[in-house]
């Protein structure tokens, strides 16, 4: 899994208050019951603004989390605090048959 690059923004340009944005996220496991592995990822004014994660499934066609619209939406509201959970769009494709990958995500933002 990597950051998709977009060639977006800076981080400084899109958000000239803020000095730090961290991101930690955790994806569903294969294995039930197995504890959710955290990777944290720190963008800083620096950072291209590029909130979007592959998903990680290789199989997974068109999937992928974008973060952007909750850091966003977070920034805007004035808190620097936010979790909660999404979903991959993605499609799993078995010959004829595609399905949702659905795959989730948990992920917590902190702002400074
Ligand atoms: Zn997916």
């Amino acid at each position: 899994m990597s950051l998709t690059e977009t060639g977006c923004k800076k981080v400084s340009e899109l958000y000239p208050d803020v000095t730090r944005i961290v991101l930690f996220v955790a994806f569903q496991q294969a294995a039930a019951g197995a504890d959710a592995n955290y990777q944290q990822i720190i963008f800083t004014p620096d950072s291209e603004a590029a909130f979007r994660l592959d998903c990680s499934r290789d199989a997974c066609v068109d999937g992928g989390f974008d973060y952007g619209p909750f850091i966003d939406e977070l920034i805007k509201s004035g808190e620097s605090r936010a979790h909660g959970t999404i979903a991959c769009e993605g499609w799993l494709v078995d010959g004829e048959n595609r399905r949702r990958c659905s795959l989730h995500s948990e992920y917590r933002i902190v702002i400074d």
